[in-house]
């Protein structure tokens, strides 16, 4: 076989395999987006992950019926050794959602995500990019604080990770910033470095996903304070591109 036909041959497999994906309606993690990125939300995608749980958080059609809903969550046992169950801040029309990990000891015993330190400087950037944390909506992945700021385990991740697809159902959010590492792969699935995950922007569902440092390591290493910065403002004209500023 000579060259070209190989060529041919390996685009015709990759060609079959979008394809089978797309029948499937499955959404192709991991792809960079094209430049005519989709501006507008399809939840149909989310809905169709979350058709397959039979629960009653799935009714709710606003997110403070969501909270009322799962706040009392014990699915995992996060649930027993929570101080506060940590549900999500911000403005629920906002285009930018920020996802942490997990809540650290000052969200635990605030029941609010990102306070503290790390959640006081993720304040400061939003501000050197022209954004207050008003104007973005802040949660994480999952609901209650791992023991002594461990990583989220697979299991608990199983069973938060519904609640946060809803929450991306009713906010409908044209741009998701994941903040860490963990953050970045949990979401996509992948189990990338965090240099690598940065250099995308992710069709997470329809929706560009952009992963950057969680805030916590910025304050271990203020060094990484100029590259966050360059994500987020990376991020921000994005946004600026997608809705026409
Ligand atoms: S971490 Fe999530 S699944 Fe576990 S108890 Fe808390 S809300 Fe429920």
């Amino acid at each position: 076989m000579n060259e070209q036909n190989e060529i041919d041959e390996v685009l015709s497999k990759v060609e079959s395999f979008l394809l089978f994906q797309k029948e499937l309606e499955v959404p192709i993690y991991l792809e960079k987006i094209s430049d005519e990125a989709q501006t507008k939300f399809d939840s149909s995608f989310i809905d169709k992950q979350l058709s397959v749980f039979d629960e009653p958080f799935l009714k709710a059609n606003d997110l403070i019926k969501l909270d009322a809903l799962i706040n009392s969550c014990q699915k995992c046992s996060l649930g027993k050794s929570r101080i506060k169950f940590v549900f999500g801040v911000g403005d629920r029309d906002a285009d930018i959602v920020m996802v942490g990990e997990a809540p650290g000891a000052d969200e635990d015993a605030q029941g609010e995500p990102f306070v503290g330190r790390a959640g006081k400087l993720l304040n400061e950037l939003l501000r050197e990019i022209g954004l207050e944390r008003e104007e973005v909506y802040i949660c994480n992945i999952l609901k209650c604080r791992p023991p002594g700021n461990r990583d989220p385990l697979p299991e608990e991740v199983e069973k938060c990770e519904p609640y946060l697809l809803k929450q991306f159902s009713l906010l409908k959010p044209k741009i998701i910033v994941a903040l860490g590492r963990i953050a970045g792969n949990t979401l996509l699935k992948s189990r990338e470095t965090l240099s690598n995950l940065r250099r995308e922007v992710y069709n997470y569902y329809g929706i560009p996903l952009f992963v950057t440092f969680h805030p916590a390591a910025i304050l271990r290493n203020p060094n990484w304070k100029s590259n966050i910065l360059d994500d987020l403002k990376k991020m921000k004209n994005y946004y600026d591109e997608l809705v026409g500023y």
